[in-house]
Protein backbone atom coordinates (compact mmCIF):
# COMPACT_ATOMS: atom_id res chain seq x y z
CA UNK A 1 0.00 0.00 0.00
CA UNK A 2 2.94 2.18 -0.69
CA UNK A 3 3.30 3.19 3.02
CA UNK A 4 4.88 2.29 6.66
CA UNK A 5 3.27 0.91 9.69
CA UNK A 6 4.13 1.35 12.95
CA UNK A 7 2.79 -0.79 15.74
CA UNK A 8 3.19 -0.08 19.69
CA UNK A 9 1.89 -2.04 22.15
CA UNK A 10 2.07 -3.42 25.67
CA UNK A 11 2.83 -6.98 26.40
CA UNK A 12 3.13 -9.46 29.13
CA UNK A 13 6.31 -9.77 28.42
CA UNK A 14 9.47 -10.06 25.41
CA UNK A 15 8.00 -13.45 24.16
CA UNK A 16 4.06 -12.17 23.47
CA UNK A 17 5.74 -9.07 22.14
CA UNK A 18 7.50 -10.55 19.66
CA UNK A 19 4.42 -13.04 18.30
CA UNK A 20 2.06 -10.41 18.24
CA UNK A 21 4.27 -8.15 16.10
CA UNK A 22 4.71 -11.07 14.11
CA UNK A 23 1.02 -11.63 13.71
CA UNK A 24 -0.43 -8.25 13.12
CA UNK A 25 2.54 -7.74 10.84
CA UNK A 26 2.00 -10.90 8.65
CA UNK A 27 -1.53 -9.33 8.76
CA UNK A 28 -0.72 -6.58 7.02
CA UNK A 29 1.37 -8.05 4.78
CA UNK A 30 -1.77 -9.86 3.37
CA UNK A 31 -3.38 -7.20 2.92
CA UNK A 32 -1.04 -5.47 1.01
CA UNK A 33 -0.96 -8.24 -1.54
CA UNK A 34 -4.60 -7.82 -1.74
CA UNK A 35 -4.97 -4.44 -2.15
CA UNK A 36 -2.28 -2.68 -3.21
CA UNK A 37 -2.15 -0.54 -5.93
CA UNK A 38 1.48 -0.98 -6.68
CA UNK A 39 1.65 -4.39 -7.16
CA UNK A 40 0.38 -5.60 -10.67
CA UNK A 41 -0.79 -9.07 -9.07
CA UNK A 42 -2.66 -7.63 -6.12
CA UNK A 43 -6.38 -9.05 -6.27
CA UNK A 44 -7.41 -5.74 -6.83
CA UNK A 45 -5.51 -4.82 -9.54
CA UNK A 46 -6.12 -8.47 -10.85
CA UNK A 47 -10.31 -7.68 -10.18
CA UNK A 48 -10.05 -4.96 -12.09
CA UNK A 49 -8.66 -6.67 -15.47
CA UNK A 50 -10.99 -9.87 -15.08
CA UNK A 51 -14.53 -8.60 -13.69
CA UNK A 52 -16.18 -5.98 -16.88
CA UNK A 53 -19.25 -7.48 -17.38
CA UNK A 54 -19.18 -10.42 -15.10
CA UNK A 55 -18.87 -11.50 -11.84
CA UNK A 56 -15.38 -12.22 -10.21
CA UNK A 57 -14.94 -13.78 -7.06
CA UNK A 58 -13.55 -11.90 -4.51
CA UNK A 59 -12.44 -12.39 -1.12
CA UNK A 60 -13.39 -11.05 2.28
CA UNK A 61 -11.36 -8.86 3.01
CA UNK A 62 -11.77 -7.19 -0.30
CA UNK A 63 -15.45 -7.42 -0.22
CA UNK A 64 -15.98 -5.61 3.35
CA UNK A 65 -13.48 -2.37 2.18
CA UNK A 66 -15.33 -2.32 -1.03
CA UNK A 67 -18.71 -2.26 1.08
CA UNK A 68 -17.92 0.09 2.87
CA UNK A 69 -16.44 2.17 0.40
CA UNK A 70 -19.73 2.03 -1.38
CA UNK A 71 -21.47 2.56 1.11
CA UNK A 72 -19.61 6.21 2.13
CA UNK A 73 -20.33 7.12 -1.64
CA UNK A 74 -23.88 6.97 -1.21
CA UNK A 75 -23.74 8.45 1.68
CA UNK A 76 -21.15 11.23 0.45
CA UNK A 77 -23.05 11.78 -3.19
CA UNK A 78 -19.85 10.08 -5.18
CA UNK A 79 -17.27 12.37 -3.12
CA UNK A 80 -15.45 9.09 -1.92
CA UNK A 81 -15.45 7.16 -4.87
CA UNK A 82 -12.85 4.40 -5.31
CA UNK A 83 -14.04 3.84 -9.13
CA UNK A 84 -11.76 6.93 -9.97
CA UNK A 85 -8.90 5.04 -10.73
CA UNK A 86 -7.70 6.41 -14.00
CA UNK A 87 -8.28 9.82 -13.32
CA UNK A 88 -6.12 9.58 -10.05
CA UNK A 89 -3.49 8.17 -11.57
CA UNK A 90 -3.09 10.62 -14.35
CA UNK A 91 -3.14 12.97 -11.10
CA UNK A 92 -0.40 10.70 -9.79
CA UNK A 93 1.49 10.77 -13.60
CA UNK A 94 1.04 14.65 -13.23
CA UNK A 95 2.70 15.49 -9.87
CA UNK A 96 5.75 13.27 -10.90
CA UNK A 97 6.19 14.98 -13.94
CA UNK A 98 5.31 18.63 -12.31
CA UNK A 99 3.05 19.22 -15.19
CA UNK A 100 -0.50 19.39 -15.44
CA UNK A 101 -2.74 16.39 -16.88
CA UNK A 102 -4.35 17.48 -20.69
CA UNK A 103 -7.92 18.04 -19.89
CA UNK A 104 -9.17 15.05 -22.88
CA UNK A 105 -6.88 12.26 -21.05
CA UNK A 106 -8.47 13.53 -17.87
CA UNK A 107 -12.56 13.88 -19.24
CA UNK A 108 -11.89 10.05 -21.10
CA UNK A 109 -10.15 9.31 -17.45
CA UNK A 110 -13.62 10.61 -15.57
CA UNK A 111 -15.73 8.73 -17.85
CA UNK A 112 -14.33 5.21 -17.04
CA UNK A 113 -15.26 6.06 -13.73
CA UNK A 114 -18.21 6.40 -11.50
CA UNK A 115 -19.16 4.19 -7.97
CA UNK A 116 -22.39 3.16 -9.81
CA UNK A 117 -20.38 1.02 -12.13
CA UNK A 118 -19.15 -1.37 -9.10
CA UNK A 119 -21.71 -4.48 -8.49
CA UNK A 120 -20.91 -6.36 -5.30
CA UNK A 121 -22.84 -9.34 -4.43
CA UNK A 122 -22.47 -10.31 -0.43
CA UNK A 123 -23.02 -13.68 -1.82
CA UNK A 124 -19.64 -15.18 -3.20
CA UNK A 125 -18.73 -12.69 -2.84
CA UNK A 126 -18.78 -10.79 -6.17
CA UNK A 127 -17.88 -8.05 -7.57
CA UNK A 128 -18.46 -7.00 -11.01
CA UNK A 129 -17.49 -3.96 -13.07
CA UNK A 130 -20.03 -2.65 -16.22
CA UNK A 131 -17.37 -1.46 -18.33
CA UNK A 132 -13.60 -2.59 -19.30
CA UNK A 133 -11.39 -0.34 -18.38
CA UNK A 134 -12.07 0.67 -15.26
CA UNK A 135 -9.51 0.87 -12.73
CA UNK A 136 -10.22 0.92 -8.56
CA UNK A 137 -8.27 2.78 -6.30
CA UNK A 138 -8.35 1.82 -2.75
CA UNK A 139 -5.62 4.64 -1.43
CA UNK A 140 -8.30 6.45 0.53
CA UNK A 141 -9.52 3.16 2.93
CA UNK A 142 -7.15 0.69 2.42
CA UNK A 143 -4.67 1.98 5.18
CA UNK A 144 -7.52 2.44 7.43
CA UNK A 145 -9.14 -1.17 6.84
CA UNK A 146 -5.43 -2.60 7.14
CA UNK A 147 -5.17 -0.99 10.86
CA UNK A 148 -8.37 -2.83 11.92
CA UNK A 149 -7.40 -5.71 10.67
CA UNK A 150 -4.02 -5.73 12.40
CA UNK A 151 -5.63 -4.46 15.84
CA UNK A 152 -8.03 -7.36 15.46
CA UNK A 153 -4.96 -10.14 15.53
CA UNK A 154 -3.42 -8.31 18.06
CA UNK A 155 -6.22 -8.55 20.29
CA UNK A 156 -7.26 -12.55 19.50
CA UNK A 157 -3.09 -13.49 20.78
CA UNK A 158 -4.40 -11.35 24.33
CA UNK A 159 -3.17 -7.80 23.62
CA UNK A 160 -5.94 -5.53 24.94
CA UNK A 161 -3.67 -2.34 24.42
CA UNK A 162 -2.48 -1.42 21.15
CA UNK A 163 -2.23 1.30 18.86
CA UNK A 164 -1.25 0.98 15.09
CA UNK A 165 -0.16 3.85 12.55
CA UNK A 166 -0.52 3.11 8.84
CA UNK A 167 1.01 6.19 8.30
CA UNK A 168 -2.29 9.09 8.86
CA UNK A 169 -4.65 6.21 9.90
CA UNK A 170 -4.53 4.89 13.34
CA UNK A 171 -6.33 2.34 14.80
CA UNK A 172 -6.11 1.81 19.03
CA UNK A 173 -7.56 -0.82 21.38
CA UNK A 174 -7.51 -0.03 25.23
CA UNK A 175 -5.68 2.65 27.08
CA UNK A 176 -2.23 1.87 27.62
CA UNK A 177 -2.02 0.69 31.44
CA UNK A 178 -2.74 3.56 33.86
CA UNK A 179 -4.05 5.71 31.32
CA UNK A 180 -7.20 7.19 30.57
CA UNK A 181 -6.28 6.35 26.69
CA UNK A 182 -3.75 7.04 24.15
CA UNK A 183 -2.79 10.45 23.59
CA UNK A 184 -2.64 11.99 20.04
CA UNK A 185 -1.10 14.94 18.69
CA UNK A 186 -3.06 17.07 16.00
CA UNK A 187 -1.00 18.85 13.95
CA UNK A 188 -2.45 22.41 14.07
CA UNK A 189 -0.75 23.72 10.74
CA UNK A 190 2.00 22.48 8.49
CA UNK A 191 4.93 24.23 8.00
CA UNK A 192 8.00 24.75 10.20
CA UNK A 193 6.15 26.53 12.82
CA UNK A 194 3.60 23.68 13.35
CA UNK A 195 2.31 23.09 16.81
CA UNK A 196 0.46 20.13 18.19
CA UNK A 197 -2.32 22.18 19.65
CA UNK A 198 -5.14 19.74 20.48
CA UNK A 199 -4.20 16.31 22.12
CA UNK A 200 -6.92 13.48 21.88
CA UNK A 201 -7.26 11.02 24.52
CA UNK A 202 -8.85 7.93 22.91
CA UNK A 203 -9.49 3.96 23.28
CA UNK A 204 -11.02 1.64 21.14
CA UNK A 205 -11.64 3.99 18.23
CA UNK A 206 -9.36 5.45 15.06
CA UNK A 207 -8.14 9.03 14.10
CA UNK A 208 -7.48 9.23 10.22
CA UNK A 209 -5.95 12.60 8.38
CA UNK A 210 -5.67 13.44 4.94
CA UNK A 211 -5.23 16.70 3.03
CA UNK A 212 -3.00 17.80 0.73
CA UNK A 213 -0.07 18.80 3.11
CA UNK A 214 2.84 15.93 2.52
CA UNK A 215 1.59 14.56 -0.81
CA UNK A 216 0.93 17.98 -3.03
CA UNK A 217 2.12 19.24 -5.79
CA UNK A 218 2.41 23.07 -7.10
CA UNK A 219 1.76 24.44 -10.79
CA UNK A 220 1.97 27.71 -12.02
CA UNK A 221 0.98 28.90 -8.00
CA UNK A 222 -1.58 26.08 -6.74
CA UNK A 223 -0.87 23.47 -4.75
CA UNK A 224 -2.92 20.22 -6.02
CA UNK A 225 -3.70 17.80 -3.73
CA UNK A 226 -3.54 13.70 -4.16
CA UNK A 227 -7.02 13.27 -3.67
CA UNK A 228 -9.45 14.08 -6.56
CA UNK A 229 -12.58 15.36 -6.92
CA UNK A 230 -14.89 12.85 -9.11
CA UNK A 231 -17.67 15.52 -9.69
CA UNK A 232 -14.83 17.62 -11.82
CA UNK A 233 -12.03 14.88 -12.39
CA UNK A 234 -9.69 17.98 -10.64
CA UNK A 235 -7.51 17.55 -7.82
CA UNK A 236 -8.10 19.43 -4.44
CA UNK A 237 -7.11 22.72 -4.12
CA UNK A 238 -8.93 24.07 -0.82
CA UNK A 239 -6.18 23.57 0.99
CA UNK A 240 -8.02 21.51 3.53
CA UNK A 241 -6.30 18.74 6.20
CA UNK A 242 -8.69 17.12 7.81
CA UNK A 243 -8.85 14.87 10.72
CA UNK A 244 -11.61 12.03 11.71
CA UNK A 245 -12.39 10.02 14.83
CA UNK A 246 -14.47 6.92 14.34
CA UNK A 247 -15.18 3.59 16.05
CA UNK A 248 -13.42 1.79 13.45
CA UNK A 249 -10.07 2.99 10.72
CA UNK A 250 -12.02 1.65 7.60
CA UNK A 251 -14.68 4.64 8.64
CA UNK A 252 -12.38 7.01 10.26
CA UNK A 253 -9.77 6.88 6.75
CA UNK A 254 -12.80 7.35 4.01
CA UNK A 255 -14.25 9.87 6.04
CA UNK A 256 -11.26 11.44 5.89
CA UNK A 257 -10.98 11.50 2.63
CA UNK A 258 -14.44 12.73 1.83
CA UNK A 259 -14.46 15.12 3.83
CA UNK A 260 -11.70 16.75 2.24
CA UNK A 261 -13.75 16.55 -0.94
CA UNK A 262 -16.65 17.34 0.45
CA UNK A 263 -15.51 20.69 2.65
CA UNK A 264 -16.56 22.36 5.13
CA UNK A 265 -20.22 22.63 5.20
CA UNK A 266 -21.22 19.30 3.47
CA UNK A 267 -18.21 17.21 5.01
CA UNK A 268 -19.59 18.53 8.72
CA UNK A 269 -23.04 17.39 7.51
CA UNK A 270 -21.54 13.91 6.63
CA UNK A 271 -19.71 13.42 9.79
CA UNK A 272 -22.96 14.50 11.68
CA UNK A 273 -24.82 11.65 9.99
CA UNK A 274 -22.17 8.88 11.36
CA UNK A 275 -22.74 7.92 14.94
CA UNK A 276 -19.78 8.74 17.09
CA UNK A 277 -17.50 10.29 14.19
CA UNK A 278 -16.24 13.65 15.17
CA UNK A 279 -13.88 15.85 12.93
CA UNK A 280 -11.54 18.76 12.84
CA UNK A 281 -10.82 20.81 9.39
CA UNK A 282 -7.91 22.74 9.66
CA UNK A 283 -7.37 25.23 6.74
CA UNK A 284 -3.75 26.31 5.11
CA UNK A 285 -4.76 29.35 5.49
CA UNK A 286 -3.88 31.36 9.17
CA UNK A 287 -8.18 30.79 9.50
CA UNK A 288 -9.18 28.91 12.97
CA UNK A 289 -9.71 25.33 12.50
CA UNK A 290 -13.40 24.11 12.54
CA UNK A 291 -14.68 21.53 14.76
CA UNK A 292 -17.73 19.18 14.57
CA UNK A 293 -20.36 19.15 17.99
CA UNK A 294 -18.78 15.86 18.65
CA UNK A 295 -15.01 16.84 18.31
CA UNK A 296 -14.34 18.60 21.66
CA UNK A 297 -15.42 15.79 23.33
CA UNK A 298 -12.39 13.36 22.55
CA UNK A 299 -10.06 15.84 23.70
CA UNK A 300 -7.66 15.28 26.66
P1 LIG B 1 -3.31 9.23 2.47
O1 LIG B 1 -3.15 8.27 1.36
O2 LIG B 1 -2.37 10.37 2.40
O3 LIG B 1 -3.39 8.60 3.81
P2 LIG B 1 -6.16 9.49 2.00
O4 LIG B 1 -6.65 8.49 2.95
O5 LIG B 1 -6.96 10.73 1.88
O6 LIG B 1 -4.70 9.98 2.28
O7 LIG B 1 -6.11 8.78 0.60
C1 LIG B 1 -5.73 9.45 -0.56
C2 LIG B 1 -5.76 8.44 -1.66
O8 LIG B 1 -7.12 8.08 -1.93
C3 LIG B 1 -5.22 8.95 -2.98
O9 LIG B 1 -3.83 8.76 -3.07
C4 LIG B 1 -5.97 8.09 -3.97
O10 LIG B 1 -5.37 6.82 -4.05
C5 LIG B 1 -7.33 7.93 -3.32
N1 LIG B 1 -8.33 8.96 -3.68
C6 LIG B 1 -8.11 10.21 -4.19
N2 LIG B 1 -9.27 10.87 -4.35
C7 LIG B 1 -10.25 10.03 -3.93
C8 LIG B 1 -11.68 10.12 -3.86
N3 LIG B 1 -12.35 11.24 -4.22
N4 LIG B 1 -12.37 9.05 -3.38
C9 LIG B 1 -11.73 7.93 -3.00
N5 LIG B 1 -10.39 7.78 -3.04
C10 LIG B 1 -9.66 8.81 -3.50
MG1 LIG C 1 -8.58 8.27 3.68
Amino acid sequence: MGTLVRIKLYAADEEQAKAAFQGAFARIAQLDRILSDYRADSELNVLCRSAAGRPVRISRDLYRVLAAAQRLAQESDGAFDVTQGPVIRLWRQARHDGRLPDPADLRAASARGGFRKLHLNRSGPTATLDQAGMQLDVGGIGKGYAADAALEVLGRMGIASALVAASGDLALSHAPPGERGWKIGIDSRDGPDASFSRVLELSDAAVSTSGDSEQAFEAGGTRYSHIIDPATGEALTNGLTVSVIARRGVMADGLATAVCVLGTERGLALIKKRPGAAAILVPRSKDEPIESARFRGYLR
